[in-house]
């Protein structure tokens, strides 16, 4: 079970985006990086073409490396570690180390 999953609010720990909070739009396949909304923005360039007059350069979110991110806790309103827990019926749930409040 990975700690971070899609729909997660994430913040970002460190590089350029340290201190962003957002949500996760995609865990990447692998579970090694994920996507979070408006984190790490890179540009592409769009070429013209005769369909799309438009082109030029396109802002879209990057992969970041998960290790890179902590869970957002609304009830502590801070990133926190996650702590994993087994239920009585098997299913592994996450919790907030802090403050213990299950995600
Ligand atoms: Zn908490």
């Amino acid at each position: 079970m990975s700690k971070i999953k899609k729909n997660d609010t994430v913040s970002v720990l460190v590089g350029r985006d340290k201190g962003k909070a957002g949500k996760v739009l995609a865990v990447v396949p692998g579970g090694k990086k994920a996507i979070v909304e408006g984190v790490n923005f890179v540009k592409k360039h769009k070429r013209k073409s005769r369909e799309d007059e438009k082109g030029g350069i396109v802002k879209k979110e990057s992969s970041i490396h998960i290790s890179n991110l902590a869970l957002f806790c609304k009830g502590c309103n801070r990133p926190t570690k996650v702590g994993f827990d087994r239920l009585a019926d098997g299913k592994k749930t996450r919790f907030c180390k802090r403050c213990k409040e299950v995600f």
